[in-house]
């Protein structure tokens, strides 16, 4: 890749150079076709064949003079990553030339062969037919590659007979059906807006280890995560990697990562060392829903492309190390209308106050009721490790206020009056509501669901996950509380009145849910029983939540999914969780038998030669110092034999036992498979300790998370 040289070019110049964003279609584009576009944008109008042959045209020349010889329309099947499928811009001329054209319906629609992709059964083989379709609210982008260009069109993925097969359409219909809900409690406020959106902005973690390193590691390589590993001596407990100086290798990496994220457009804003040695966070400024979907997506490619070019591997997955943190995705998130008003925000008087409080309450509600959903969004076989084991943040849902917003809804709630922190009463009549101080920012970072000043930030989701996920569940699980709280709104004849009832009922039937303790003490794991919270641990379990009868009737009302869209789900994230530690077994057996194994074994027999040679050179006297170390490698040899040969029967054992009963082939997955092969990898890591360094197969961890 090119380097730009900034003491030359403007970063504002570099700064989304690579897509076709609002304002070069607004200097590309003719005047009436931008206006067009708008309308369309706004869910207004369709987009007339004529209109996107014009701007299929301009970005097509656009494009072009990128460099991009190719186009591909870019979609979110459920695999959770992306998937692309390149056609050339060239078609047959006369006299064997060629020209260049993308016409505008090349641009609206695509029909990638969708056979291959996971449907979960909702489409037969013989009609597996599906299309994608341009998303006109996410910017088109030129992606530069060292040899060459492509124009990415982002796009949703429909079957032809309307079922939803991708992660897009269920974020855009949970979007609209907010707005809609949102914009009713607006109306009986009297606040302006055509159009309200869930805005997200999410921190990605990750972790880059030196590729050479982490490529001689088939579990690295193949499932994302080691499978075995000793401890290194130093981990994380001295903290001295957290916000620490960054090293010159990671640097120069986050350089090239924030030049091309910003060339895309993607506002990379902050970047730091996390806790783990060797673990990074990057953020971008939030944007609505659905343009940070795709950015994130774009974001995780990125950083793994970039990676590559600098002799490093990004690591993605939720669980990469044991004993060291795993990485998350914090989900920061909010409302906002069209003229810019974050709902979130407390506001400057006492009707925004209102307003602010009764979607707070909104949200409060939603996540109680809602929890196990929420849960479900972020499950998948990586997150397992952290949600619930022993790590950070708990898999229970609770919500973090902070001290003046429970305090303020504790009174508000027994209609006493409060006084705040400076000294100003304030009296709560039956209809006056408070003026809240516009900072309300506090802070916990164990809470998995903590408001942060004007907005939510759900620090469940996993490092590798697609958020298009949670905050479709976001978005659904609030417009349906919303939707309750409009309904009594538009009825009211004293709208404080109502308000205030809103917050009493709410905080008194939900208030469970709140908790601004400790999220990771064992102490509020019982506490959180007592309170009837779920606490969900494994991946089957909630992803079982999906296809539940509240579920169904939710996402029906809200026009998100039918019936049979969820099922299909279910089945398909169900069926990536058990291909995924299937994976992961067969990985550890070929670690453990064809590695370890004959590595142990190499070693064992010169450690037995000189043994051998000692006693014959210094008499047959004991020499427990070799003797003793020969018995301790025997073994854990004939324990790890012994736990590779239960880990086979047990797959053996599920492989084509259960059918299409998925559900439970994933819940043998988890309950056999992931202990035999933790019991497996115990006896590989007493082996790596009484090995020397240098006869151990694999790069150990002190080089993976020390070494760059
Ligand atoms: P933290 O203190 O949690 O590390 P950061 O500043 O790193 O916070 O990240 C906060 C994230 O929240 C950023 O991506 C930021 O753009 C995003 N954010 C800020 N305001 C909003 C909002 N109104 N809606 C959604 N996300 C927001
Ligand atoms: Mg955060």
């Amino acid at each position: 890749m090119e380097k730009v040289d900034f003491t030359k070019t403007s970063l504002t110049e570099v700064y989304g150079c690579n897509a076709f964003n609002d304002s070069l279609m607004r200097e590309r584009l003719p005047k009436s076709i931008y206006k067009e576009i708008k309308q369309v944008q706004l869910g207004k109008q369709e987009l007339t064949p004529a209109a996107a042959e014009v701007v299929a045209n301009a970005m097509k020349d656009w494009a072009i003079g990128k460099g991009a010889t190719h186009f591909t329309h870019w979609f979110q099947p459920l695999t959770g990553l992306t998937a692309e499928k390149h056609d050339s811009f060239i078609s047959p001329a006369p006299g064997g030339k060629v020209i260049l054209e993308f016409s505008g319906k090349e641009l609206i629609k695509g029909e990638p062969d969708a056979s291959s992709f996971p449907s979960g059964g909702l489409r037969a083989t013989f009609e597996a037919r599906g299309y994608t379709a341009w998303d006109v609210n996410s910017a088109a982008f030129v992606r530069e590659e060292s040899s060459g260009a492509t124009l990415y069109i982002p796009t949703a993925f429909i079957s032809y007979t309307g079922e939803v097969l991708d992660k897009k359409v269920p974020l855009l219909r949970s979007m609209e059906a907010i707005n809609k809900e949102a914009l009713r409690i607006l109306k009986v406020f009297g606040t302006p807006a055509d159009k309200v959106f869930t805005t997200v902005g999410s921190e990605q973690e990750y972790f880059l280890v030196n590729r050479d390193l982490a490529e001689a590691r088939p579990d690295l390589l193949l499932a994302g995560r080691t499978l075995f590993g000793c401890p290194s001596p130093k981990g994380q407990e001295m903290d001295d990697h957290y916000f620490g100086a960054i090293k010159e290798k990671a640097a120069t990496f986050m350089r090239e990562l924030n030049l091309e994220l910003w060339k895309f457009g993607i506002s990379a804003k902050t970047q730091h060392n996390e806790v783990a040695p060797n673990q990074f966070e990057i953020a971008p400024i939030f944007e609505s829903s659905n343009v940070a979907s795709d950015q994130n997506q774009l974001l995780m490619d990125t950083i793994k492309r970039v990676a590559n070019r600098h002799g490093l591997s990004g690591l993605l997955h939720e669980k990469p190390f044991a004993g060291i943190n795993g990485s998350g995705k914090h989900n920061n998130w909010s409302l906002c209308t069209d003229t810019g008003v974050n709902l979130l925000d407390p506001g400057d008087n006492p009707s925004e106050n209102a307003q602010f409080l009764v979607f707070v309450m909104a949200v409060i509600k939603a996540v109680d009721i809602y929890a196990p959903l929420l849960r479900a969004s972020t499950a998948n076989a990586g997150n397992e490790h952290r949600l619930g084991a022993n790590e950070a943040p708990p898999a229970i849902i609770s919500i973090f206020l902070g001290d003046f917003l429970t305090r303020l809804f504790e009174k508000l709630s027994k209609g006493e009056s409060i006084i705040l922190d400076k000294g100003q009463k304030l009296e709560i009549g039956q209809t006056i509501l408070p003026k809240l101080p516009k900072d309300l920012t506090d802070r916990n970072r164990t809470s998995p669901f903590a408001f942060t000043g004007n907005k939510f930030e759900f620090r469940m989701v996993g490092s590798s996950a697609a958020i298009s996920t949670p905050n479709m569940i976001l978005n659904t699980t609030v417009a349906d509380v919303l939707s309750e709280f409009a309904g009594l709104l538009e009825k009211s004849d004293n709208l404080n009145k109502t308000v205030l009832e809103i917050v009493k009922t709410t905080y008194n039937e939900h208030s469970r849910v709140i908790f601004n303790g400790n999220g990771y003490a064992q102490e509020w794991v019982d506490e959180a029983e007592k309170r009837g919270l779920p606490n969900i641990k494994t991946t089957y379990e909630a992803l079982n939540e999906y296809v539940k009868p509240y579920a169904v009737k939710l996402f029906k009302k809200y026009g998100v999914f039918t019936k049979v869209e969820l099922e299909s789900r279910r089945y398909v994230y169900l069926e990536k969780y058990c291909q995924q530690i299937a994976i992961e077994v067969k990985t550890s057996l070929e670690m453990a038998e064809r590695f370890i194994y004959p590595a142990v074994v190499k070693y064992a027999r010169g450690l037995a030669k000189t043994l051998k040679t000692v006693k014959e050179t210094l008499g047959s006297a004991g020499y427990p110092v070799l003797e003793d170390k020969l018995k301790a490698i025997m073994e854990n040899l004939s324990g790890l034999q012994a736990e590779s040969d239960k880990l086979k029967s047990v797959l053996h054992e599920i492989h084509g036992k259960y059918g299409d009963d998925i559900g439970a082939e994933a819940k043998a997955y988890n309950q056999k498979a992931i202990p035999q092969m933790q019991s497996l990898r115990t006896f590989g890591d007493n082996l790596e300790a009484l090995l020397p360094a240098s006869d151990w197969p694999f790069p150990s961890y002190l080089d993976l998370l020390f070494r760059l």
